[in-house]
């Protein structure tokens, strides 16, 4: 039998070096992570095995099986999950490939105090063993291969590991901990089952503990615990989702949107729900409280997981909602799908059509409710509020900030929500540096006869304040919404009114801009046009191809001149965005 040694990619070397240096803060999350891995094996064997049954061998029951052995020192977490085979142990215990991990990476600062810090929210997945182990020595057999196909991996967690076939009659995977000295606590039933119940009672595999039984000492011997021999189930072991929400925690919807999405913070607001009807499904749905790094990226994933009947089916089922709510993270498990769903099947399918209208009614509700108590009430309307209510304060303003510019999208892309939409969107305005302003906002400070909401679009706030086209509504105290997102230009296309009352870009025609004159202003204007038409004359010529008229007019109060579009024409903005789009 032969042995190889490899060398550890510099990265691992790098992340193992910071583990085992200068971790000590938030050890438990070790175990958090093994059984993590050991439970996305028992999903994978799972879903593989819905091609081909014949990979349950005679075990179809998965299950995490946690020992420890005082003597040894070791710890041992055994899944009958898909295992790995030598090659797979080589690339996935030596490598990094998971994008968690290489956003740790990027957020690591170089001080070693916040790094162990970030660790310990981030979890680094099978390397945090070697926070409590000086040794790890993995066993595996890949489901489907033969007892002599195992594999051996062995590391001291410093640059290498080696390799070594086995013989092993299990399938799966056994994570042997050799515990250093100052982590032996954790070679203890009490402190594991405490470490489960906080970090994985949610898992839907049984995870068992071997039982212990004290041992009275024979010829004065002192007693001592010794193992029976039977297991004991320390977790629920049913998938959080199916829980009735009142046998749920607060801690454990957070641990659980955790473990699924490698946040370290906790999500903003949550909805959990069981639908039935025509179309059976369970939905948990997340909103993060930071829109990730790949939010613009239009080969980013999705973050909605599969289940059908329980089973895992799929990570990023994108179909489940529209794009512009990509950014909810969290599980559907759907009872009426076939099990042996593709993503092509998905697009066409009028269950999943179902589930993503749900999904996206349950997220605009949440958001609503999110909205409607993120200023709390002064007085007595504070007081009767209940504490539930009071916790969401500020946090439309949090989701606003994160993830306004992606609900915008909406606008053009779901016509059947779109009134629910516009009621969401919140922009800085010439009274409001802060985008905190509603349309409805807006509307309740409308003067006496103005007849449209006023809007302007700029590259920035201060651009967008510094805009001639402003002057005639400061003069009149007319409220003009500043629009500095990127989408904005495009997606008030498909916002033409709000509740009857039309939207209307400053920078456009000037037909209704004479309902906010007064009648000595208009003679001003029509004087000034006779008045000045040689002037105007002699500038369409100077100007000639480039503008399709010149004209006098009472939209500026200080500047001489601005540049306006004509009523149906392309705004500079957009224009701009166009050229930069190379159109
Ligand atoms: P992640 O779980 O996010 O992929 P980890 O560092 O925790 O990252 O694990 C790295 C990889 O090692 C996993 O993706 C998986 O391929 C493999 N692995 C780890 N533990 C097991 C296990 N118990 N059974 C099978 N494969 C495993
Ligand atoms: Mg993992």
């Amino acid at each position: 039998m032969t042995k190889h040694t490899h060398s550890f990619q510099a990265e691992v070397a790098q992340l193992l070096h910071l583990v085992t240096h200068s971790l000590y803060s938030n050890k438990d999350i070790f175990l958090r992570e093994l059984i993590s891995n050991a439970s996305d094996a028992c999903d994978k064997l799972r879903f593989e095995a819905l091609a081909n049954p014949a990979l349950y061998e005679d075990q179809p029951q998965l299950e995490i099986r946690i020992s420890y052995d005082r003597d040894a020192r070791t710890l041992t977490i055994t899944d009958n999950g898909i295992g790995m085979s030598e090659q797979e142990a080589i690339e996935h215990l030596g490598t990094i490939a998971k994008s968690g991990t290489r956003e740790f990476f990027s957020r690591l600062t170089g001080d070693q105090k916040q790094d162990a810090q970030l660790i310990g929210q981030f979890g680094v997945g099978f390397y945090s063993g070697f926070i409590v182990a000086d040794r790890i020595t993995v066993e595996s057999r890949r489901a489907g291969l033969s007892s002599d196909a195992g594999v051996r991996w062995s590391s001291e967690g410093t640059g290498a590991f080696e390799v070594e076939p086995i013989t092993r009659e299990a399938r799966g995977t056994s994570v042997i901990l050799h515990l250093r000295e100052d982590a032996l606590e954790y070679a203890s039933a009490w402190k594991i089952k405490e470490i489960v119940r906080k970090y994985a009672d949610h898992i839907s595999l049984p995870i068992l503990l071997e039982k212990e039984t004290w041992q009275e000492g024979k010829d004065g011997e002192p007693g001592r615990m010794v193992k029976t021999g039977e297991w004991e189930t320390i977790n629920q072991a049913t998938a959080l989702w199916t829980r009735p929400k009142k046998d749920i925690t607060d801690e454990q919807y957070i641990a659980f949107y955790q473990q699924i999405t490698h946040d370290f913070e906790p999500p903003l607001a949550w909805t959990h729900n069981r639908v039935e009807g025509s179309t059976e499904y369970i939905q948990l749905l997340y909103i993060p409280k930071h829109a990730p790094h790949d939010l613009w990226l239009r080969e980013r994933k999705s973050g909605l997981k599969l289940y059908v009947k329980r089973v895992f089916i799929m990570d990023d089922a994108e179909a489940l909602l529209p794009a512009y709510l990509r950014f909810i993270k969290g599980v559907v498990d759907s009872n009426d799908l076939p099990l042996n769903v593709s993503r092509e099947l998905l697009q066409e399918s009028r269950d999943v059509k179902a589930i993503r209208e749900g999904n996206t009614r349950r997220v605009l509700a949440l958001l609503e409710d999110l909205a409607a108590h993120d200023r709390l009430p002064e007085g007595e309307a504070a007081a009767a509020l209940s504490d539930e209510d009071k916790a969401k304060a500020g946090k439309y303003t949090t989701f606003w900030s994160e993830f306004g510019a992606v609900l915008k999208e909406g606008l053009g892309e779901d016509l059947a929500n779109r009134d629910r939409i516009a009621k969401l969107l919140r922009f800085a305005s010439t009274q409001s540096d802060t985008p905190s302003v509603s349309l409805a906002d807006y509307k309740a400070r409308m003067k006496e006869g103005q007849e449209a909401i006023y809007y302007l679009t700029a590259e920035s706030l201060a651009a967008a304040k510094n805009s001639p086209q402003l002057e005639l509504f400061r003069k009149k105290g007319i409220e003009v919404l500043l629009m500095t997102d990127r989408v904005d230009e495009w997606a008030m296309n498909f916002l033409t009114e709000f509740e009857g009352t039309p939207l209307q870009s400053v920078a456009r025609g000037e037909a209704d801009l004479a309902k906010l004159q007064d009648e000595a202003e208009k003679k001003a204007v029509e004087e000034a046009s006779t008045a000045f038409k040689p002037v105007l004359e002699r500038l369409k010529t100077a100007l000639g191809e480039r503008v399709e008229d010149v004209r006098v007019s009472a939209r500026l109060v200080d500047s001489p001149a601005c540049l306006v579009v004509p009523e149906g024409g392309m705004s500079p903005q957009l224009a701009r965005m166009l050229k930069a789009a190379g159109q």
